[in-house]
């Protein structure tokens, strides 16, 4: 499967929104748009996504040795993802599949470089 860096990032935005809203609907009662907190997470996510160092190369967030989330952001992310990640294949499951192609077959995993050889 062929995809441009930029698809990439924009999958990653869509992506996070998307958890955001699934999060959001479910703890927060809210219906059609995100409740003031999620907004401005979802906010200054997007914002670390459009000064990310890593641009081209960057991997999924999951995967991304560089931690530039501030700590309180860090704990909200990883409350949405625990939330949301299950529930991502069923609300979107095409979005999902593409957003784990992307983690499979990104080269630039830090973490893993030394134990995997390819
Ligand atoms: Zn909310």
């Amino acid at each position: 499967m062929v995809s441009t860096p930029s698809d990439r990032l924009n999958r990653e935005r869509r992506t996070i929104q998307a958890m955001v809203e699934i999060y959001c609907h479910g703890h927060h009662q809210s219906t059609a748009a995100l409740c003031l907190e999620c907004h401005n997470f979802l906010s200054y996510a997007m914002q670390r996504i459009d000064k990310c160092p890593l641009q081209n190369n960057k991997p999924t967030c999951r995967k991304c040795p560089v931690h530039c989330y501030k700590r309180e952001m860090r704990e909200k992310a990883r409350h949405i993802m625990g939330y949301a990640g299950p529930r991502m294949m069923i609300y979107h499951p095409i979005l999902t599949i593409l957003h784990y192609n992307d983690e499979i077959t990104n080269k630039n995993d830090l973490r893993l470089k030394n134990k995997s050889r390819n």
